[in-house]
């Protein structure tokens, strides 16, 4: 067989694999809620930092409050740019 056919399938067998993975459940962590609920102790705060950190921070309300929560407890220095 030639290099290059073994190379595709290869190929293939990782994207395959890929793909199966993103869609069997249990694997993955439930979607997190963004709307914001808090105010949160500074210990929820730091759970839904973690839960929201593929968020971004102007188009998600519980990253925001927790990020805020954060700073005010001195757990987080606000970057210069922040604004609340
Ligand atoms: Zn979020």
């Amino acid at each position: 067989m030639p290099a290059e056919q073994v190379l595709l399938i290869m190929v293939v067998a990782i994207v395959v694999v890929t793909a199966i993975a993103a869609i069997v459940p249990g694997k993955s962590r439930p979607a997190p809620i963004h709307s914001a609920v808090g105010p949160y102790t500074p210990d929820e705060a730091h759970v839904v930092w973690q839960e929201h950190a593929d968020c971004v921070m102007n188009s998600c309300p519980a990253l925001h409050t927790a990020y805020w929560t954060l700073v005010d407890s001195g757990k987080l220095v606000a970057d210069a740019r922040a604004v609340r």
